[in-house]
């Protein structure tokens, strides 16, 4: 009895296997005429890590701030930056090492500017290691295609710069710099009603009496 059991299961699942085989006999080929055809790689697909650029000025967007390096948990990413005279970085160099990057995307992650992406390039095979090693100018030139949604707001243009001062500016600024008339002298009592021989209070005098007060 087991034995007739083990004979249909075989059976059944020999029919089950052949039946799949004919629907794939009969069925169009799936074969890609690489590389004169290529696979569309999905969105978010980690790939060749390239350098994004501004679209309106065509400059990097990179900052030099350097987040990206020391978020790189195997030291792939080395960058070269100086102070400029407005006291920013300025990026003088920046490589990737990609035979140890392991595309984790963590630089990705950890950029603030729209600076750095992996992408769904895939080709990048060489015969020699040396190659790649990718300095700036590769990975700009390979990022200059892949489209990107600026998630960073830019600053607001500076207001234009005020004209100097000409000299009559310079006049109403001196006065209206000088020392102001004290308001007390006008809640005096004029001249003419205080009684004869009696001085205006001086400031001490008022103030002492508005502490008195
Ligand atoms: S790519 Fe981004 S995180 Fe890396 S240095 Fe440039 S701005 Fe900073
Ligand atoms: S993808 Fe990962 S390993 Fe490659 S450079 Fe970025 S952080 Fe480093």
């Amino acid at each position: 009895m087991t034995t007739r059991i083990h004979i249909f299961s075989g059976i059944k699942n020999l029919a089950i296997g052949l039946t799949v085989t004919i629907r794939h006999l009969f069925s169009k080929a799936i074969t890609l005429q690489y590389p004169d055809e290529r696979w569309e790689m999905p969105e978010r697909s980690r790939g060749v890590v390239v350098l994004l650029s501004d679209k309106e000025t065509g400059e990097l967007n990179c900052t030099a701030c350097i987040l990206c390096a020391k978020a790189c948990p195997v030291g792939a990413i080395q960058v070269e930056r100086h102070r400029g005279e407005d006291k920013r970085w300025k990026l003088d160099g920046f490589r990737i090492d990609n035979t140890i990057c392991c595309y984790c995307g963590l630089c990705e992650e950890a950029c603030n500017f729209d600076a750095i992406k992996l992408t769904g390039k895939y080709e990048f095979s060489a015969y020699d290691k040396a190659s790649l090693m990718y300095d700036k100018h590769r990975l700009q030139e390979l990022g200059l295609d892949v489209d990107y949604e600026p998630k960073r707001k830019k600053p607001a243009p500076k207001p234009a710069a005020a004209p100097p001062p000409d000299a009559a500016s310079a006049g109403a600024k001196a006065d209206a710099s000088a020392p102001a008339k004290p308001e007390a002298a006008e809640d005096l009592p004029a001249a003419e009603s205080r009684p004869a021989g009696e001085t205006a209070p001086s400031n001490t005098e008022n103030s002492d009496e508005e502490k008195g007060a």
